[in-house]
């Protein structure tokens, strides 16, 4: 059978809930998409759970599943350290103990300040400092991310992600000691607080933080560690099916998704992660992937309509419907692909957090079925077929109809 090339395209925290402002329609209902009703009126739609009803997802683990992996297997995720780790681009093992780090900054004990002024310069400095150390045989690997953010690294014999955090979560209270939460734990939560105390001894005497002391500015003296997670080797994306992936992502978060499943990550600076990314420019790039016999499958996150949501703008998240619409018109002319597109999750701007409220998808492929939503949204997505479709089942069944699934039996 001929198989079909797939564009797979990720509209993070896309659902929403109806709003007063839109006259009780969603963002994406409100929004003027022809081209995303399009493609809803000549495949399948649904309103899908990503995870199970009821359950409110991480993007992490929401991708997961939307690539067909399942989150719940511990053996498959363990926590969001590895998968930030792999984001900002240090090389994870299978095995290694991956933690997300923020900046932070202490004085007499109290943390009085998560995310040491937001520092922003010479955090490069602050990570030298940290990676390549080794403790008590472990050895430590450290990189900056944006801002005050960074990711850790444990490697080495007798560790485990089974360790408490040293964030006290708010302002106005001393760090917490790490802790194991079982017994497996004990080593690494030893190495993390002699790595702690440690960095609080030599951190203050760094030049990036001599100048933060003279500016007057919060100082980047103490690390706080979080989200631990064993790094798994997982299968790679799409390998009984033939699938060459390529993922286009501004968010270190997606990228580190696509390189822990095997994906190619192009580096594409135009793609920011955030409201100001060029939608234009990603799809041009996604289209060029799928011009080259390098790929068959392109990955395709935008992050805008997550960040809407967040931050309780329904009026915004409606315009970057209709600006990713604008950008979506050139894949009408590829009339030989499948096309597949589902939010992770709903971050609804009255909520201004993620929800349970499943997502509205579709999927495109040519000679196959069309159901009878004729547009893109919430409220349409149920007069579709797909209705009652989990997370787990999406990526197999847009495989399925871009005919790269063997028949199961004879
Ligand atoms: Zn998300
Ligand atoms: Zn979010």
């Amino acid at each position: 059978m001929n198989e079909k090339k797939i564009l797979f395209v990720v509209l993070d925290g896309g659902g929403d809930l109806p709003v007063s402002e839109l006259d009780n329609l969603t963002p994406v209902e409100a929004a003027s998409t022809p081209v995303l009703d399009n493609l809803s009126a000549k495949g399948l739609c649904g309103l899908m759970d990503v995870l199970k009803p009821g359950m409110v997802p991480g993007s992490d683990t929401a991708h997961l599943a939307l690539l067909g992996y399942d989150p719940f297997d511990k053996y498959i995720y363990s926590g969001r350290g590895p998968v930030e780790a792999a984001g900002i681009g240090l090389v994870v093992h299978p095995g290694d103990i991956a933690f997300r780090a923020n900046f932070a900054t202490l004085k007499n004990g109290i943390i009085i300040d998560r995310r040491a002024g937001r520092i922003n310069k010479r955090t490069d400095e602050l990570a030298k400092l940290i990676n390549g150390r080794e403790i008590d045989g472990i050895k430590i690997l450290f990189k900056e991310g944006t801002e005050h953010r960074g990711a850790l690294i444990l490697r080495g014999p007798g560790l485990s992600a089974d360790v408490t955090s040293n964030d006290p979560k708010v302002e106005g209270w001393p760090p917490r000691p790490f802790e194991a939460s079982s017994i497996e734990g004990k080593r690494t939560a030893d190495v993390l607080n002699k790595l702690v105390n440690q960095l609080a001894r030599k951190l203050p005497l760094l030049a990036a933080n001599e100048e933060r002391r003279e500016q007057g500015k919060n100082e980047a003296n103490y690390l706080l560690v979080r989200g631990a997670g064993e790094a798994m080797l997982l299968p790679a994306f799409g390998g009984k099916q033939g699938i060459k992936p390529v993922c286009i992502a501004g968010g270190g978060l997606y990228k580190g998704v696509a390189t822990l499943t095997g994906m190619k990550v192009l580096d594409v600076p135009e793609a920011t992660g955030g409201i100001d990314s060029d939608f234009h420019i990603k799809v041009k790039r996604s289209l060029k992937c799928l011009d080259d016999d390098s790929y068959n499958f392109v990955f395709l996150h935008i992050k805008a309509t997550d960040n809407a949501g967040h931050d309780g703008k329904p009026l915004i998240k409606k315009n970057i419907f209709e600006r990713i619409d604008s950008a979506l018109e050139p894949i009408l002319e590829y009339k030989d692909i499948v096309i597949a597109l589902s939010p992770d999750h709903s971050t609804p701007c009255s909520l201004k957090d993620h929800s349970c409220d499943p997502v509205p998808c579709f999927i495109t492929a040519p000679g196959r079925r069309t159901d009878s939503a004729k547009k893109f949204g919430e409220r349409f997505a149920m007069q579709g077929s797909l209705t009652g479709i989990r997370g787990k089942h999406f990526m197999n069944l847009v495989f399925g109809l871009a005919n790269r699934n063997k028949k199961f039996g004879s």
